[in-house]
């Protein structure tokens, strides 16, 4: 075994990840730790301040829902998700977020972020729940807000957390290795919040070539707080429900502020709106076919048939947007000269603000948004369980809001005793995006505070299982030493498997098999079988992962991560009997809604010991809020 260093840290509450959810549990769980005298320490990849899914910055918080003044109801924004989410959400859950979020926001903004004002100081909203902001910094302002309130000798950066060590049915703490030392991490701890993010790079993506690793999702998530909760044996929930955006095609632009706030259509080839020409599809679909807005995935779905049918490229219409709204100024040919210019900056900052290359690719393709229309299109498969997907974490529901069904302790915690989950970690509760998954880590953070003073025996971790695990871990390392001699080109050993084959061989896989691009969105229980069985070979193989650094190291992880993301994935598209989400997949062998048996949650948990899957139907209440 490779000569790495441990290090062992004994603390009480345990933060894995330093993403959206994290910084929002570091920030609360803090408040509360100091007045009990608890200990919490973070641990991120990735450096904080450009680390998960915000990174790049974002132009929007799509969460904002403005109870206070009484905009909105929190019923609104349960009614909202739920049918969003084509009937399958835990109103506590998204509830229980709605009515803390907006004071998140009021932090980003107390913490020093530009949201855009109206002359009456209200904020700029973009959509009903959404408002724009300066958003570049965004991930900066709400880490240093978090490492101010832990310090920064509790953070641990650069930390590639792999796997949970588990004292009988309840966390102990988790283990993983620096990608920058060699040294491996054991973190000892009383409870563990798991905000790892959700995943990328499961499914085959468009981009290929120099371009991979262009895809809509930053390419940091990568299925660990799947492979992380499910090793620890907790259950998971709504993991059939991947979201697939319509983008800018290539550059993954958003789309939000063009159909919100330019108020842009979408049209095929030849002009027509698939929204209205294929909105008889809806009626196949109700109620949630009748929602409005339309759930995402419907919206996909009307465009894709046009696609199929050969109408495509499908287009977002700028230049028509663009000369609609200014077209109120034509009389006054300077004031429309002003407007003009002003539009075009709020075009092209939307895209510097948090996808700069789909900036660059209208630079190169010579697109002045004002004149020509640009090409949108489904990207691939991903797994992001706070924005338009669903999968995460089955976790208990609030005390005062959760019916006995959804309640078996803790807030936020998961099936495991310790475990908590937010963020994208969580499931059911979708749409909370960067401020919910903020606000839901507060909730999250308090909560697993609460458990420590609670629970203060400090559990007992094992050094042989410790030892094991680190042998597994820097097994890749080990693989690659003991073969590279083997043959005179490193990319060629029958003795080994470097990560990126192994994950063009994962992605092939998932893409075909499970619905990805190039099958059109499209499985069936024959083709989720053949999935499986070769999914075992892959398994066999990643056995033989081999890492010649560090980062390879991690990159081997990593899609040891995605792969049990994929296995979960495959279990609960094949357990759902019916096409619920058309637009996020097809089961082309049933291929409609089938709302009288499946109006239900689909959840699968992991047998650590024999890794057997179980499945199982849970209600879904409406609660009356
Ligand atoms: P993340 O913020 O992604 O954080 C995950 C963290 O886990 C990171 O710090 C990462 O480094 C760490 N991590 C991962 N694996 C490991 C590991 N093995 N060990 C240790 N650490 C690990 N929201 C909006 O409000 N408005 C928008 O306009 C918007 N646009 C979006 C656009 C895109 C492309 C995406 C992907 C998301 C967007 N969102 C938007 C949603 C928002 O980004 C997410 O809801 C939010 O970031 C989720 O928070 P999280 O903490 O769960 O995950």
């Amino acid at each position: 075994m490779p000569n790495f260093e441990t290090v062992e840290i004994t603390t009480d509450l345990l933060l894995i990840g330093g993403g959206m959810a994290n910084c929002g549990a570091a920030v609360e769980a803090a408040y509360w730790a100091k007045k009990n005298g608890v200990k919490v320490t973070l641990v991120d990849k990735a450096a904080m301040d450009r680390s998960g899914a915000v990174a790049m910055g974002l132009s929007a918080i799509n969460q904002y829902v403005n109870y206070a003044k009484g905009v909105n109801t929190l019923k609104d924004y349960v009614e909202y998700v739920k049918k969003d989410l084509m009937g399958i959400a835990r109103d506590d859950l998204v509830y229980n977020i709605a009515r803390h979020v907006d004071s998140t926001v009021h932090l980003f903004e107390k913490w020093g972020l530009p949201i855009w004002l109206n002359d009456d100081g209200t904020y700029v909203n973009e959509g009903r729940w959404q408002i724009m902001i300066n958003g570049e910094s965004y991930k900066i302002i709400v880490a240093e807000a978090a490492k101010n309130a832990l310090g920064t000798e509790n953070i641990y950066e650069r930390v590639f957390i792999v796997e949970p060590i588990l004292d009988g049915d309840r966390i102990a703490g988790a283990i993983g290795f620096s990608t920058r030392e060699e040294k491996v991490y054991v973190f000892k701890a009383k409870a563990v919040l798991a905000a790892m993010g959700g995943a990328v790079g499961v499914f085959k993506p468009r981009s290929s070539g120099e371009g991979l690793g262009r895809s809509w999702y930053p390419p940091f998530s990568t299925g660990s707080s799947t492979y992380f909760t499910v090793m620890a044996g907790a259950e998971q929930t709504c993991q059939e429900v991947r979201f697939i955006p319509i983008r800018f095609k290539d550059g993954y632009g958003p789309v939000g502020a063009w159909f919100l706030l330019f108020k842009s259509r979408a049209t095929n080839a030849f002009g027509e709106n698939y929204m209205e020409t294929n909105k008889g599809v809806l009626a196949d679909y109700a109620p949630y076919g009748d929602a409005k807005p339309i759930p995402a995935n419907l919206r996909n779905y009307l465009g894709m048939l046009d696609v199929s049918a050969g109408k495509g490229p499908l287009f977002m219409r700028t230049e028509e947007a663009i000369a609609n709204l200014a077209s109120k100024y034509k009389d006054d040919e300077k004031a429309f000269k002003k407007k003009m210019k002003e539009l075009e900056a709020e075009a092209w900052e939307d895209f510097l603000d948090m996808t700069i290359a789909q900036a660059m690719l209208w630079a190169a393709t010579n697109t002045a948004p004002e004149e020509k229309s640009s090409e949108i299109a489904a990207a691939e498969p991903y797994f992001i369980g706070s924005h338009s997907g669903a999968s995460g974490c089955w976790v208990s529901g609030p005390r005062d809001v959760a019916p006995a069904e959804y309640q078996w302790g803790y807030t936020n915690m998961t099936t495991v005793k310790g475990l908590f989950a937010a963020g994208d970690a969580s499931g059911a509760s979708s749409h909370k995006f960067s401020s919910g998954s903020h606000a839901e880590g507060r909730i999250a953070g308090k909560s697993a505070v609460r458990f420590c003073v609670e629970n203060p025996e400090q559990p007992n971790v094992d050094p042989a299982v410790v030892e094991t695990l680190k042998a597994k871990i820097l097994k890749p390392m080990e693989v690659y030493e003991a073969n590279k001699g083997f043959t005179t080109d490193d990319e060629i050993n029958p003795n080994y498997i470097f990560p990126k084959m192994y994950m063009f061989r994962l992605q092939k896989l998932m893409d075909e098999y499970a619905g990805g691009v190039t099958a059109n969105f499209t499985t069936s229980k024959a083709l989720l079988e053949k999935a499986l069985e070769l999914l075992v070979f892959l398994k066999e193989d990643s056995e033989k992962l081999a890492a010649r650094s560090l980062h390879e190291l991690m990159r081997c992880w990593e899609n040891i991560h995605r792969t049990v993301q994929a296995e979960v994935h495959i279990h609960t598209v094949m357990f759902r009997e019916e096409t619920r989400f058309p637009g996020y997949y097809m089961r082309a062998d049933l291929p409609k809604i089938n709302n009288e048996d499946w109006k239900c949650f689909c959840n699968a948990t992991r047998n650590p010991q024999t890794g057997e899957w179980t499945m199982r139907k849970v209600p879904v209440i409406d609660l009356a809020l």
